[in-house]
């Protein structure tokens, strides 16, 4: 909470507060058209590389979801706080490596990045050293692209009955679409997949793409730069 940078523009509230107005409207009307309640979407600010005072500007007006994509960075900016604020929900949308499960169980609600059996199993027993049961959502690779993480659309259900057989709290589904193509059909394979397995959690649509997202069933909406403006530096 020292990083306070009043000059940066997307530092200052009133424009993080119509950012947030914005998008919450957007939300609306785009779930209203497809004939869903508005209170079905989630929105989740994504604070990563965020200036402190984003953070607080987000908080001011009541935003409560928060994800972030950085074990470490995400403990700086967010372990003060969750002490002070009961209701927090810090979700992690970032790749995680098995040496970080105890760390990220302590600080996320969610992990919404499980992409392979290794690490489903270390969650499960991060879990039962903590007390916890670890709630997770499995990242889904719908577009197949090599250097991204997820597991392959084919490889979901195994990794998903995987993941209940060690008892993890499986949620639902998320997924990251190619940058260069329309997001809607990714979207409507990550719907399919967790019909098929009964899931209920969707965390799909980013600041690009959100309204197509909702259209297509999102439960969960990651918005960054429609928030909080350009990151200062480029993300992973
Ligand atoms: C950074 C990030 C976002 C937010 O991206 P914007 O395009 O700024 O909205 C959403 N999801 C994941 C997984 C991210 O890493």
């Amino acid at each position: 909470m020292t990083d306070l940078s009043p000059d940066h523009p997307a530092a200052s509230s009133p424009s993080v507060a119509e950012a947030f107005a914005r998008a919450r409207h957007r939300i609306s009307r785009a779930a209203r058209a497809a004939g869903r309640p508005d209170e079905d979407v989630v929105l989740v600010a994504v604070t990563k590389t965020q200036s402190d005072a984003a953070v607080e500007a987000a908080l001011a007006v009541g935003q409560r979801t928060f994800g972030e994509n950085r074990v470490q960075e995400a403990q700086a900016r967010w372990a003060g706080r969750k002490a002070v604020l009961p209701d927090l929900n810090l979700r992690l949308i970032g790749p995680l490596q098995t040496n970080k499960v105890v760390d990220a169980l302590r600080l996320f609600d969610v992990i919404e990045t499980l992409d392979r059996e290794k690490l489903a199993r270390a969650l499960a027993e991060a879990g039962s050293k903590l007390g916890v049961r670890p709630r997770v959502l499995v990242q889904v690779n719908t577009g197949a692209e090599p250097q991204k993480a997820g597991v392959l659309p084919g490889e979901a259900p195994a990794l998903i009955a995987a993941a209940r057989a060690l008892d993890l709290a499986v949620e639902g589904l998320m997924c990251i679409p190619p940058v260069d193509e329309a997001p809607g059909p990714h979207f409507a394979l990550l719907a399919k997949i967790a019909a098929r397995e009964g899931l209920g959690v969707l965390s799909m649509g980013m600041s690009d793409d959100y309204e197509t997202a909702v259209r297509f069933g999102a439960t969960h909406v990651r918005l960054g730069s429609a928030l909080f403006g350009p990151r200062s530096k480029p993300a992973p």
